[in-house]
């Protein structure tokens, strides 16, 4: 369980930015701690626990990068073909017997340990044999097409360090440095809410005046994306007692929880409430659009989180606060969120004071420029097929007053996001 004391925060103002929300989850959140080893095949996603030394140089001794001939680079004549008389072949996985002896030149392949006392090789391409006689051209430098033992990564070094997130390049590296199984951070149990009596449970009849909950099959499906173990709680009535009874019991088995809806202002929304009841209030509303009603509080020790319910605003929240929190608690270094630079072709107006986020499509721009984001035709922060459309969020920053067609804009493409 992560061990947040309940009055940790300090709740300051009203609307909080998205950068004091995110600097609070990063200062005052600690890691849950724990660690497990697991094997290879089961390490992506998963956040490396311990920093890795290379046990080994990598590569782990010096050898051959092409097909070619190697040979000592002072047996070459400067500016003049060279004939040296080919002994030996060396292929991957073979050692030399001897040292090659000056004046000679060893068939190699690819991977292959250079024979002690070669230092480089000539590519076969351009190699030339007659008879039993290599004819090397003139110019090339020492040590070409050969990879010294430790180029990529030197025996000690620092491989990876501990917080990592075991990308396929990481996991690449740890077998590289033969690794068969790693040491990965626990994977917090997170708790998924939605709120609302208007909701029904996809495969459930939609009674009158009810819809569908997206929210808690969106969130879980975030969550799959990182290093946890999500878990489906349901849907929470509208109603005070029972918000508060859930949440509580919830907490003491989940290391974070997620609800969705229930926390505006209005007298049907009892997150806020429940949260004050049941622990205490970390923040509440954002200077964030959409997603301004969203709060944070802890719960015996356990970080709640309630996103607003349209669920455009669910998806920007969780970006912002689910995703940050729950990779502290895997105790994972900051992984920013990916973002690029595109050219608005759009005007678009708003207030200073507050983050917004437009959807936009993205389509490549001139020869040397860059894209182009052309904006989602409508707003709503509950049309869901508005997300399925588009390709990016651009981030209109606090003290923007809007955009201008040609303007510069930063884009948050989505398949770097979900
Ligand atoms: P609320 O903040 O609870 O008033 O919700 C705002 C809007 O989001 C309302 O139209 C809700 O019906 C909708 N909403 C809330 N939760 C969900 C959910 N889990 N799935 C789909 N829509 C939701
Ligand atoms: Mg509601």
């Amino acid at each position: 369980m992560a061990q947040l004391s309940d009055d940790c925060f300090a709740f300051g103002g009203a609307l909080l930015s998205v950068e004091a929300a995110a600097a609070l989850i990063a200062a005052r959140v600690p890691p849950l701690g724990g660690t497990e080893t697991v094997p290879l095949a089961q390490a992506r996603g998963r956040v490396l626990a311990a920093d890795l030394f290379a046990p080994h140089p990598l590569p782990p001794f010096f050898n051959s990068a092409v097909d070619g001939y190697a040979f000592r680079h002072a047996d070459l004549r400067a500016g003049e073909e060279t004939r040296l008389r080919l002994a030996g072949r060396l292929a991957a996985g073979q050692q030399a017997a001897a040292a090659l002896a000056p004046g000679t030149a060893c068939r190699i392949l690819t991977g292959a340990p250079m024979p002690p006392g070669a230092d480089t090789v000539m590519m076969q391409e351009d190699a030339r044999l007659e008879g039993g006689a290599l004819l090397l051209p003139a110019g090339l430098r020492p040590g070409a097409n050969c990879r010294p033992a430790g180029e990529d990564v030197a025996q000690g070094a620092l491989a990876l360090p501990a917080g990592r997130l075991l990308d396929p390049p990481a996991i690449g590296l740890a077998a590289a440095l033969g690794l068969p199984a790693l040491a990965v951070t626990a994977r917090p149990r997170i708790g998924v809410f939605s709120t609302g009596d208007e909701l029904a449970t996809p495969g459930t009849p939609l009674g009158p005046a009810q819809t569908f909950d997206s929210n808690r099959f969106s969130l879980l499906a975030l969550l799959a994306g990182l290093p946890v173990e999500p878990v489906d709680l349901g849907i929470l009535p509208d109603r005070a007692e029972a918000t508060r009874a859930a949440l509580r019991e919830a907490a003491g088995a989940h290391d974070m929880l997620l609800t969705s809806g229930g926390v505006s202002a209005g007298e049907e929304d009892h997150v806020r409430a429940a949260i004050e009841a049941a622990g205490s209030l970390v923040f509440w509303r954002l200077a964030l659009k959409p997603g301004r009603p969203a709060a944070m509080g802890v719960i015996g020790g356990t970080p709640v989180l309630g996103l607003p319910g349209n669920p455009v605003a669910a998806f920007v929240t969780f970006l912002h606060l689910a995703r940050p929190l729950a990779l502290r608690l895997c105790g994972a270094a900051p992984v920013p969120l990916p973002r690029f630079l595109a050219e608005a072709a759009f005007p678009y107006r708003k207030k200073a004071g507050r983050r917004e986020y437009v959807r936009v499509t993205l389509c490549p721009g001139a020869p040397g420029g860059l894209p182009v984001a052309a904006k989602y035709a409508r707003e709503g922060a509950g049309l869901l097929s508005s997300l399925t459309q588009s390709d990016a969020f651009a981030e209109l920053p606090e003290e923007s007053l809007g955009v201008a067609p040609g303007d510069r804009l930063v884009v948050l493409p989505f398949a770097g996001l979900f």
